[in-house]
């Protein structure tokens, strides 16, 4: 399922992933199809357990095989089938041109080395693996400069800091300035700040807004919490089972939410006004070792009827909006 967007960076077609394991394969992803074209932002949300981790691990490179297996589809960046490239070309990519805020700043820097000693070996990797020879001194400078450009206060005392010296906020400002460094044309952010009190998420969501805004980047934002992807994404797919089951422009699908899954999704989001009670979700995600027949969602759907069980259903068009606006699901079925 894809809007067509011009000139994508990121083009994934029919993308299945499984993993073996005790209990048998875990068929997880059956088929993801998404774009992120130039300057695009987009958002991926689904309930924990859905596939939107494994996707974007998937896109990275950084599946550990086995267990997973890719059993299927393409990953194409600017054109390039990522799947076909060679090791070094692959460790290249996602060394220099994709690359990834990660969402827990407590876990994600090595604790006994310094920052700066940590965003030169991220550097320095990179710049030996694209066959170039900068010194400490130049990438001194561009560390410095990019501390700088996510509004540490003191990029010198930053740099010769512990991870531990730093307050949550400062370590995630780090992970962003990590993922800045190598100016990466197409940033993937997992859940970033998530671990964070939410005034200090909400300035590192805006601080990572202002820059993928200010250089042009690309986003592919993996999210749970749909407020946040309402605020910084242009574009959205919702993912469920390993699926995504709606796609749209962010404002068209939170205006006019077609699927029963992003339906109750929304239905789950808390009122602060307190005129609507949290209404959950009944049910779980499947066992992806033994999911159900046709529509994955068809256990927990209230709308469920005989053909959902048997047959998947393809994307629908559900839109009239300049950006494509689809649902995977039989009640869209034109008649
Ligand atoms: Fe519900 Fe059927 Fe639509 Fe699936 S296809 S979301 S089970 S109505």
């Amino acid at each position: 399922m894809t809007a067509p967007v011009a000139a994508p960076v990121l083009d994934v077609r029919g993308l299945r992933v499984s993993f073996r394991g005790f209990e048998g394969v875990a068929e997880v992803l059956q088929g993801v199809d998404l774009t992120v074209g130039k300057g695009e932002r987009v958002g991926l949300v689904g309930e924990s357990g859905c596939g939107k981790s494994v996707t974007m691990r998937a896109i990275m490179g950084i599946l550990r095989a086995p267990p997973a297996r890719v059993d299927g589809g393409e990953i194409r960046y600017l054109g390039r089938d990522v799947l076909t490239l060679g090791r070094r070309e692959r460790d290249l990519l996602k060394g220099r041109d994709l690359s990834m805020v990660f969402q827990d700043p407590g876990t994600s820097l090595n604790p006994v080395f310094r920052i700066g000693e940590q965003l030169d070996d991220v550097m320095g990797w990179a710049d030996r693996r694209g066959g170039e020879r900068t010194s400490r001194r130049t990438r001194r400078g561009r560390i410095l400069e990019v501390l700088k450009q996510v509004k540490l206060p003191d990029p010198a005392l930053v740099y010769d800091a512990y991870p531990m010296q730093l307050s949550g906020g400062m370590r995630q400002r780090v992970l962003i300035a990590m993922a800045l460094l190598n100016r990466p044309t197409l940033l993937i952010a997992d859940e970033p700040g998530t671990a964070l009190d939410v005034t200090t998420q909400d300035e590192i969501l805006r601080l990572l807004d202002a820059l993928v805004q200010h250089d042009g980047l690309s986003m592919l934002l993996i999210s749970h919490n749909l407020g946040v992807v309402r605020a910084m994404t242009d574009r959205l797919y919702v993912m469920y089972a390993g699926a995504v089951v709606e796609e749209g422009a962010t404002a068209d699908v939170f205006a006019d939410p077609r699927h029963p899954y992003t339906q109750a999704l929304l239905r789950c989001v808390p009122k602060l006004d307190g005129s609507a009670v949290y209404a959950g979700i009944d049910g779980t995600l499947p066992d992806y070792t033994r999911p159900p027949g046709g529509c994955r969602f068809h256990p927990r759907c209230g709308y469920a009827h005989a053909r959902c069980s048997e047959a998947r259903p393809p994307a629908f068009e559900v839109g009239a909006g300049p950006v494509a606006h689809r649902s995977a699901c039989w009640l869209e079925e034109p008649r």
